[in-house]
């Protein structure tokens, strides 16, 4: 069963305000966003520890998603703040 077992009360972590899915995941059930260092990895899926609900740890945006690749694969690249804000 998922759902929000009240651990995620106690979390800390907001939404990056730059590409928050570069370091940060969110739980759709518990509505949290995480470090990607606390997420589970359960059979290869990453999983939120309260709910051990599905977390996305990426945008769904297609123009968003290339700057994510390549700033994982160029981390110097620069973007104009205003675009990864979005
Ligand atoms: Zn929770
Ligand atoms: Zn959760």
């Amino acid at each position: 069963m998922i759902c929000c077992k009240g651990k995620c009360d106690y979390w800390t972590e907001t939404r990056p305000s730059m590409l928050p899915f570069l370091t940060h995941s969110r739980c759709r059930t518990c509505d949290k966003w995480m470090k990607n260092e606390d997420v589970l990895t359960i059979f290869a899926g990453k999983r939120c520890p309260c709910c051990h609900g599905r977390v996305s740890n990426r945008p769904r945006l297609n123009s968003n998603k290339r700057k994510y690749i390549e700033l994982r694969l160029h981390p110097d690249a620069r973007f104009e703040e205003e675009e990864l804000a979005k």
